[in-house]
């Protein structure tokens, strides 16, 4: 399966609005890989293409990124950096399948957010620990602990097995640390280098899950700007292996 990480930014994004970090004054003044838009990630799937996530940056990230099919999103979590971008689908001219769990849904529509989704949009209901099934692929949704109710994702293809944990604190269920025991890819949110706060796992968290859980690849995305520049982390990484710091528009195959 091909993935591939359109956005790769923290809730803020960098640089983001109003500051003058190091971290975001590099980025303004070099741009390149130090410029994060907010997190998407698209799996292409036989036949289906599943975009995890609709930040309010969606709709340049789409167009930069020449994306012109969509047939299915996935939200993981209510927060405004993975949905903000959701009703951008109203002028997408084709129907989308919407996979949500109940809560997530719920608050979305109670938030009054993707209120006129339902006009182009299927919501079709997942529920943690029961796969979806294709014809030729499976994911199975199970939740992580965030401040508000999130959903970490495993896809399954050829034999192969991707995990997406979005945006989670470090304490896993037995049953997430099974679905990411010995997975191909393992993708990690991490805003933070080091653990800073329980909503969010940090860079350093992350490897340490990797190792423990057998994980052969791990690839950090959402990367906040108090967090190290994108070169800065990508030579910290280099003493793990297996370790990918994405970048905005990365594309990798497993
Ligand atoms: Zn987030
Ligand atoms: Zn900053
Ligand atoms: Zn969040």
């Amino acid at each position: 399966m091909r993935i591939r990480f359109l956005g790769t930014g923290g809730a803020e994004g960098i640089p983001a609005i109003g500051c003058s970090c190091a971290h975001c004054t590099r980025a303004a003044q070099e741009g390149g890989r130090l410029l994060r838009k907010r997190t998407a990630v698209l799996f292409s799937l036989p036949g289906y293409e599943l975009l995890v996530d609709t930040p309010p940056d969606i709709r340049e990230l789409l167009d930069i990124n020449g994306v012109r099919k969509i047939h299915g999103i996935f939200l993981t979590h209510e927060h405004t950096d993975h949905t903000g971008g959701l009703e951008e689908f109203l002028y997408w001219g084709e129907g989308v399948d919407l996979f949500a769990e109940p809560r997530v849904y719920r608050r979305l529509m109670r938030n009054g957010r993707g209120k006129r989704m339902a006009d182009v949009a299927f919501h079709l209901v997942v529920r943690p620990g029961t796969a979806v099934r294709f014809n030729d692929f499976s994911f199975i949704p199970f939740e992580v602990h965030h401040s508000v109710p999130c959903f970490g994702l495993a896809i399954y293809e050829g034999g192969r097995r991707v995990v997406h944990v979005a945006d989670s604190g470090r304490r896993l269920s037995n049953y997430a640390r099974c679905l990411i025991g010995g997975a191909d890819a393992l993708i990690v949110n991490t805003p933070s280098f080091e653990p800073v706060e329980a909503a969010h796992l940090s860079v350093e968290e992350a490897i340490a899950l990797k190792e423990e859980l057998g994980v052969k690849r791990l690839i950090l995305t959402h990367i906040a700007h108090h967090n190290r520049p994108q070169d800065e982390l990508e030579a910290y990484v280099a003493q793990f292996e297996g370790v990918t710091v994405a970048y905005d528009g990365l594309s990798i195959d497993i």
